[in-house]
């Protein structure tokens, strides 16, 4: 636990003067626009709401997952926004893990998460919590609720107490065990925590109001027992607290000042409220309270953003591990070359709002390649290999041409690519018989290699079955890119070109998207009443596809994780996990052109 987690300092000597100051000025960018989180900071920095608690941060939010699972995109939401906006307010933002459910958690999900933040590029500093560490606190400040009266031992069967819980429209039923003697609660609930019952046979329950209007607050659970064996704490206990226990403590343990959260505890924010209303009376913490402001969270076309259903893939194999480049992991995105800052703008330009609502898959697309346009540097790949053979150029020469590492990043210098008598093109840049504007190689006309010569194309070879192998050509000795006679040619295809003698050939892995759908498994027009979809059966069974491409030399010397744009294909990287020295392998990050606006449409 932190150390100034329970201290109450006397700020009263504290001057508003001494506070950091409010963001006031207009955001850098339009796409930081305020919203209605933003503003709820600033009004309660302006309100001196925390002044009277302030530790040294004006701001302390957190990001509290629980590791059953690894992160995916709509984390990344939540991330940039809590420690977005501690960052913008000069405050701190925790990283806590929610490990109160010890059979679903696991130590490979504490370390992956970690990895996904730090990755995302935030810093937690030693701001880094476990819930499992406040379970002494938290066994504490349930025998405080008991003594208060404000909770109590039921041992109804669980069947029976769903059966108590009433319904939307009609009130809950007081258990027969309600109204059980303090003496016998607390007497209860510490052979609970002593072992002495099996699981389901007790639960510890807050004592609020069976009749209340919202169902959480018909006296809900607070402890189960559970005889399990838990990642981090052992066997130290067999009393677990719930979800909605926990939270508002570890909230109040480490003067979180706001606690963002998804829209669907909305309905919890009551019970919240009332624990933390019970836990100040009883002096636990100094007051004020942190308080719980809901947000919606991401919904984004073309995958599924559930761990349930993440879990689900994985196990069943029909992608490979959670890193897996098709899969909206952050370990999947990382592996599939999608840049940080690419999350970071996306979360910016999204925003934040109270509705639900579903983002397009092209929005984080897009997003990505804004980044990827102006950081990767270019590089030429051959995807679907053409034998190009120029019959005029000397067999065993070589030539150097020079392609600029980034056409608006001179800094960024060029690279010499070899020429020679064979080339590989692409197989679509040949056609025998071109359709109407069809500007690349066929019989009789001339294209440019781009950074080398004009060529003009004179015939092919083909196979017995008429399948072209091979394509011919004549170059123009004076049309070199860079020299004066360059501009004697007026040509209008400019085609990419890898030299085939010292190309380096190497599998490239398309991928595309996960799902072929816009809304996996969701029922579509036309559907027969009764029919029930499964979101596996709507998995794109072509997100993966193999190309042997061939490569211009020098990408044998890129690094695992370096991105790059193959010109006129898209972006790129050096997959993290099977590349090797000199052997990268590559991975397609995504298409320079959104190609499924027109598929969706
Ligand atoms: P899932 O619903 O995928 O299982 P979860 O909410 O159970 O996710 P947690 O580990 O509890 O996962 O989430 C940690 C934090 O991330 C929570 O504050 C949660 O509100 C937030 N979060 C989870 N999913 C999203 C999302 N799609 N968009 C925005 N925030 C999210
Ligand atoms: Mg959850």
């Amino acid at each position: 636990m932190p150390a100034y987690a329970l201290e109450f300092r006397d700020l009263a000597a504290r001057q508003p003067s001494q506070h950091p100051s409010i963001v006031t000025q207009s955001p850098k960018e339009p796409s930081a626009a305020s919203n209605f989180l933003r503003a709820a900071i600033e009004a309660d920095l302006r309100g001196g709401r925390y002044l009277p608690r302030a530790d040294d941060q004006p701001v302390r939010t957190r990001f509290p997952p629980e590791p059953n699972g690894y992160l995916h995109f709509g984390h990344a939401k939540s991330i940039c926004l809590n420690f977005g906006l501690a960052e913008e307010f000069g405050g701190a933002c925790h990283l806590r893990f929610d490990d109160t459910n010890p059979t679903k958690e696991e130590q490979e999900y504490v370390d992956a998460i970690i990895d996904a933040v730090r990755w995302l590029g935030f810093d937690w500093g030693d701001d880094e919590y476990f819930a499992s560490d406040y379970f002494g606190r938290m066994y504490e400040f349930a025998e405080f609720l008991i003594g208060a009266g404000k909770a109590y031992v039921d041992s109804l069967s669980a069947d029976e107490m769903r059966a108590h819980r009433g319904t939307l429209t009609e009130p809950g039923k007081d258990s027969p065990f309600r109204n059980r003697g303090i003496e016998e609660n607390l007497d209860l609930f510490r052979r609970m925590r002593a072992g002495e019952f099996a699981d389901g046979s007790h639960v510890l329950r807050a004592r609020i109001d069976m009749a209340s209007p919202n169902i959480n607050m018909r006296d809900p659970a607070i402890y189960r027992i559970r005889h399990a064996h838990h990642h981090r704490s052992g066997d130290d206990w067999c009393i677990y607290p719930m979800y909605t226990y926990a939270h508002p403590i570890e909230d109040a343990l480490e003067n979180i000042t706001h606690s963002f959260c998804t829209l669907e505890f909305e309905d919890q924010r009551p019970f919240y409220d009332w624990l933390l209303e019970q836990l100040y009376a009883g002096g636990f913490f100094p007051p004020p309270a942190p308080q719980q402001i809901e947000f919606s969270r991401l919904n984004l076309s073309y995958v599924v953003l559930s761990k349930r259903k993440l879990i689900q893939l994985v196990d069943e194999r029909h992608v490979d591990g959670w890193d897996d480049p098709r899969l909206p992991t952050l370990a999947g995105g990382r592996r599939r070359g999608y840049p940080p800052e690419g999350f970071r703008l996306f979360a910016e330009r999204i925003g934040v709002s109270k509705a639900d609502s579903l983002i397009e898959y092209s929005v984080l697309e897009e997003c990505m390649r804004e980044v990827l346009n102006d950081s990767a540097e270019r590089r030429v790949a051959v995807l679907d290999p053409l034998k190009l053979i120029i019959d005029n150029y000397p067999e065993d020469q070589t030539e150097e041409c020079f392609a600029p590492n980034h056409p608006l990043k001179p800094e960024l210098g060029r690279r010499a690519m070899p020429f020679g008598r064979e080339l590989w093109i692409e197989r679509e840049d040949f056609v025998e018989d071109p359709p109407k504007k069809y500007h690349r190689l066929y019989p009789g006309n001339m294209a440019r290699l781009r950074y080398g010569y004009v060529v003009r194309c004179t015939s092919c070879d083909k196979d017995d079955d008429g399948n072209v192998v091979a394509v011919h050509c004549d170059y123009l000795p004076d049309s070199r890119s860079g020299t004066p006679g360059a501009d004697n040619y007026k040509v209008k295809g400019n085609l990419h070109w890898v030299a085939a003698a010292h190309a380096y050939p190497c599998d490239v892995r398309l991928f595309d998207r996960l799902f072929a759908v816009p809304a996996p498994g969701a029922r579509r027009e036309g559907d027969a009443p009764d029919l029930v979809r499964d979101f596996v059966d709507d998995l794109n069974r072509s997100s993966r596809v193999v190309v042997q491409a061939q490569l211009e030399p020098a990408l044998r010397e890129a690094k695992a994780e370096d991105r790059f744009q193959f010109e006129r294909h898209g972006y790129f990287v050096a997959d993290r996990v099977d590349s090797r020295q000199h052997r990268p392998v590559f991975n397609r990050t995504v298409t320079l052109k959104d190609s499924w606006a027109r598929l969706s449409r």
